[in-house]
């Protein structure tokens, strides 16, 4: 989960005035912890959407396994997120930031773990974010678990990798601006990863392929990144342009907001939902092609 950031509008009214001192202290903290968090994710809503796609996208020979699973894989979708409040390393699992790096396509940065830490240290490299290396690794687990057959951990490490893949899909898990916090913009993450996605993901369509095998799983991760990457500068000056002779984020706000990104959204969440497929089967294809449970 990312901020939920606390916006006048949605207080009930009189709330404050109801509590004791105290509270209101607990209450403030609490809202500061929210407010200071960094944005993260896609919000819960986008990652159930791309795990549930993702099934569609199999092939005959694992699709039954994964549609007789496929609530699992929507619920668990959000783990990753959730595992934020316990561990602070996992932060940095879920972004990288590119614009560090240079410029598009930022060759400054070896695709390379190793290379990278050997280049920038491995302070600076989790600093800026692991995303990538990330989608890697958990693609690795999976094939591990396909291979021990042990269904838990797959249905498990299907989920985490379907949430990390629909990050690299989203342009604002690959800038430093993430939150439009550079430019006067405080609070973008929410609005475009959040209340844009619930207020119109009914209209949503899911612009189906077929999984296929992943020759290299990090590298095609960082292919996801630096795609989403090129939508970042236009998503920021859409939500500046919406705002524009408006009083706050009101609902002309979202409207306008939409029809300037509403087809960047659908094109990367159906993307996340195609990919999240296509790491999976790859991992099965990865694994020797075991049996699975019926
Ligand atoms: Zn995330």
């Amino acid at each position: 989960m990312m901020s939920a950031r606390p916006s006048p509008t949605n207080e009930p009214p009189g709330r404050r005035e109801q509590l004791a001192p105290a509270a209101v202290a607990a209450a403030l903290v609490a809202l500061w912890l929210i407010a200071a968090a960094p944005a993260y994710a896609w919000g819960p809503s986008a990652h159930r959407l791309v795990n549930r796609w993702a099934v569609d996208t199999l092939p005959p020979e694992i699709r039954a396994f994964f549609q007789a699973n496929r609530e699992f894989l929507v619920e668990h979708a959000n783990d990753p997120d959730a595992a934020m409040k316990k561990d602070k390393h996992e932060r940095e699992l879920h972004y990288i930031y590119l614009d560090k790096y240079g410029m598009f396509p930022y060759l400054k940065l070896p695709h390379s773990f190793d290379k990278a830490v050997e280049q920038y240290g491995s302070g600076r490299i989790h600093r800026d974010g692991m995303l990538p290396w990330q989608v890697g690794k958990i693609s690795l687990r999976l094939t591990e678990a396909f291979k021990a057959q042990n269904w838990e951990e797959v249905k498990l490490d299907a989920a985490l990798l379907g949430h990390y893949v629909a990050d690299a899909h989203d342009a604002l898990h690959t800038t430093q601006n993430y939150d439009g916090q550079l430019t006067g913009q405080t609070g973008l993450a929410d609005r475009f990863e959040i209340r844009l996605v619930d207020k119109f993901s009914s209209f949503f369509m899911f612009a189906r392929r077929d999984a296929t095998k992943i020759a290299d799983p990090t590298e095609h991760a960082f292919e996801m990144v630096l795609e989403s990457n090129t939508w970042a500068d236009h998503i920021i000056l859409a939500d500046r342009q919406a705002l524009e002779g408006l009083p706050d984020y009101n609902e002309d706000y979202y409207d306008r907001f939409y029809s300037q990104v509403g087809s960047i959204v659908v094109r990367e969440l159906s993307g996340a939902a195609n990919d999240t497929g296509s790491y999976w089967y790859t991992a099965w294809l990865n694994a020797g092609r075991p049996e699975l449970p019926h």
